[in-house]
């Protein structure tokens, strides 16, 4: 079978964004007396940032083809914010025990000196065959886990610059970890994903 005829016959996770998903980024430098120049969308809306962080405007609908490699921002942020399941949106939560499930990849995980991070939301318990069955990546180097609890700690972002006249200039660097207290670098990115910190992380 192509690869293509295999990835019709499988379940598209609830994170995997959808052609038709992605709108047109116009970005510019905002200059304002009490801020030094920040990013922001040349017609800012009040649900463009969350957590103080600018988010990559996405639409929800599902529709066209799934882009198997890019996540839905939305979809990963509010799975993220909400513990919710990355394979079927429900509630990732263990109903006996409450804690939460956790397929860790080296791709999405990060150690650093405060703890365990990373930007792959939890899987139910009752996905987490499927999800190491239908994914070679997650079969390689997928460790089960689970956690007491998340909470938000940085962003993966792409990175700007201001260029003439305030535009904003991709640097080329996507994927960016920014610490959601590195107020400095969060003036110049984009998120587009939510990065947790991992209380308890224990192999299951
Ligand atoms: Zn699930």
């Amino acid at each position: 079978m192509t690869s293509a005829a295999v990835q019709s016959t499988l379940r598209v996770p609830h994170v995997i964004a959808y052609s038709e998903e992605a709108v047109p980024q116009h970005l510019a430098f905002r200059r304002s007396a009490v801020r030094e120049p920040y990013l922001a969308y040349t017609d800012p809306r009040g649900t463009d940032w969350a957590l103080g962080v600018l988010r990559a405007r996405v639409r929800g609908n599902r529709r066209g083809q799934p882009q198997w490699k890019l996540l839905n921002t939305l979809r990963q942020w509010r799975c993220m914010i909400k513990d919710l399941c990355q394979v079927c949106g429900g509630r990732a939560a263990d109903p006996e025990t409450g804690r939460l499930w956790w397929i860790i990849t080296e791709t999405a995980y990060r150690q650093l000196g405060d703890g365990h991070h990373t930007s792959a939301p939890a899987t139910c318990r009752a996905r987490i065959p499927e999800s190491l069955a239908s994914c070679p990546r997650l079969r390689e180097s997928g460790d089960v886990f689970t956690a007491a609890s998340a909470e938000p700690s940085a962003v993966l972002a792409d990175m700007f610059a201001p260029g003439p006249q305030g535009r904003a200039v991709h640097t080329g660097e996507h994927n960016v970890f920014v610490s959601l207290e590195w107020t400095d670098l969060l003036r110049s990115a984009l998120a587009t994903q939510l990065v947790v910190r991992l209380h308890d992380l224990r192999p299951a």
